[in-house]
């Protein structure tokens, strides 16, 4: 098949600064881009609009460029895009592939309950399907939430169970979304847009062929394929790297304290990312320009084959 012109991506979400571990996403990604001569991208995603921080769109923007990584083309909000979020949610209602759903959380822990089922620590349960149309719907209850009837999709369009996917680093890859994540939302309770939905529609719209990542996301690629073929979108390619881990192995995130970039040695930043991406290191005192040549040559000899 001819491939499409490769375009990546970098899809932040403002929720604060840049940290270690998000840089070594956007390294690897316009790496990725770069290095297969393509387009690189930057998204902000901004959906989940209570965790967002005034002002960390730009100043990640910032902190990017700081580290000579700017985008190809004008910057993507997903605050913009809920007309298409819409869109995208009534052909997936109209196919019968999403349907509301009025449980709370205590509602579904209580339905697994029924079953014998009780929740272990930390552990998300499936949705039990309590609302699907087939059982009766909402029940006269308030609609809540959206959500993709993932054995319906999977049925329909006859996709493989466990669904099977290569991602470039960590090899062929299995899940069954049913059994493991079940009916997952669309739509949030709360009215906003779930990740799962905004990312494939905005992928699929900014046309991106390849997405370079944290391994942290990895889990998400299967309910994000299922959704891309109930949304007759292509599948890009996929890359998970590897994360930066705290000082108890822990991934690096700002939840945990994972403290701001400090730019006023970019290469420094950059060597430090380049180091968990398995690159070998960049000449001493080179500026970013001359850093970043070096690392795009190492990843196309590792990762872009001949
Ligand atoms: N916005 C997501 C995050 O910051 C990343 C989305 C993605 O790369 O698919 O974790």
């Amino acid at each position: 098949a001819l491939r499409r012109p490769y375009r990546g991506r970098f899809a932040p979400s403002p929720t604060g600064l840049l940290h270690a571990g998000s840089l070594v996403a956007a390294l690897a990604s316009w790496l990725d881009a770069r290095a297969h001569g393509g387009v690189w991208l930057v998204r902000i995603e901004d959906v989940d609009t209570p965790r967002c921080v005034a002002g960390a769109d730009t100043a990640i923007l910032q902190q990017l460029a700081r580290c000579g990584l700017q985008p190809d083309e004008p910057v993507l909000w997903q605050s913009h895009r809920g007309h298409a979020y819409q869109a995208a949610l009534e052909r997936l209602a109209q196919a019968g592939w999403a349907y509301p759903c009025a449980c709370t959380r205590a509602d579904i822990e209580a339905a697994w309950a029924a079953r014998g089922v009780v929740r272990q620590r930390h552990a998300v349960l499936p949705y039990p399907g309590t609302c699907r149309p087939e059982r009766g719907g909402l029940g006269g209850r308030p609609a809540r939430a959206w959500r993709l009837h993932v054995e319906r999709v999977v049925a329909d369009l006859g996709l493989p169970v466990p669904l099977q996917w290569t991602d470039r680093r960590l090899g062929p890859q299995a899940q069954d979304v049913q059994a493991v994540v079940g009916d997952f939302v669309l739509k949030r309770a709360d009215g906003l847009w779930a990740y799962q939905l905004a990312v494939v529609v905005d992928d699929a719209a900014q046309g991106i062929t390849d997405i370079v990542r944290g391994a942290d996301l990895a889990d998400n690629t299967p309910r994000q394929i299922v959704l891309q073929r109930a949304l007759g979108v292509p599948t890009p390619r996929y890359l998970h790297t590897a994360l930066v881990l705290g000082p108890h192995g822990e991934k690096l995130s700002k939840q945990n304290g994972a403290q701001p970039l400090a730019l006023d040695d970019p290469v420094a930043a950059l060597r430090a990312a380049a180091s968990v991406l398995g690159l070998p290191d960049a000449p001493a005192a080179v500026d970013v320009p001359a850093a970043l040549q070096h690392w795009t040559q190492a990843w196309r000899a590792r990762w872009v084959p001949p």
